[in-house]
């Protein structure tokens, strides 16, 4: 996959949506997820981290520069294109756990 082709994607998922902030309350933390082809991905933007299967195997080990989806959180940072989903911090353990879990077994919830 070309750079263009990341840029394409990253674009694409923004125009359709599927870059999403979660702010938690009352204490303010935040979470970007982006809905993918198959699952929901937690992005880090400042660490510089996703968790697809292209980031771990690929962006890792060197072979591409980044995922579309982390390329997708920084443009819609830029471009303030992004869902806000208002969220209490006694959800924000199961959300981060259902994201995890959904890595590990690999579902395909698109
Ligand atoms: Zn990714």
């Amino acid at each position: 996959m070309t750079k263009e082709d990341l840029d394409f994607k990253a674009t694409e998922a923004i125009r359709e949506n599927r870059v999403k902030l979660y702010i938690f309350k009352p204490s303010g933390r935040k979470m970007w997820i982006v809905v993918g082809k198959h699952g929901r991905y937690l992005v880090l933007p400042e660490a510089e981290y996703c968790t697809c299967n292209d980031f771990f195997f690929r962006v890792m080990s060197g072979e591409k520069p980044t995922c579309y989806h982390l390329l997708a959180v920084r443009k819609a940072i830029q471009e303030e294109a992004y869902s806000i989903i208002k969220q209490e911090d006694t959800s924000y353990r199961k959300i981060l756990e259902e994201l995890l879990s959904s890595k590990a077994e690999n579902k395909t919830t698109s």
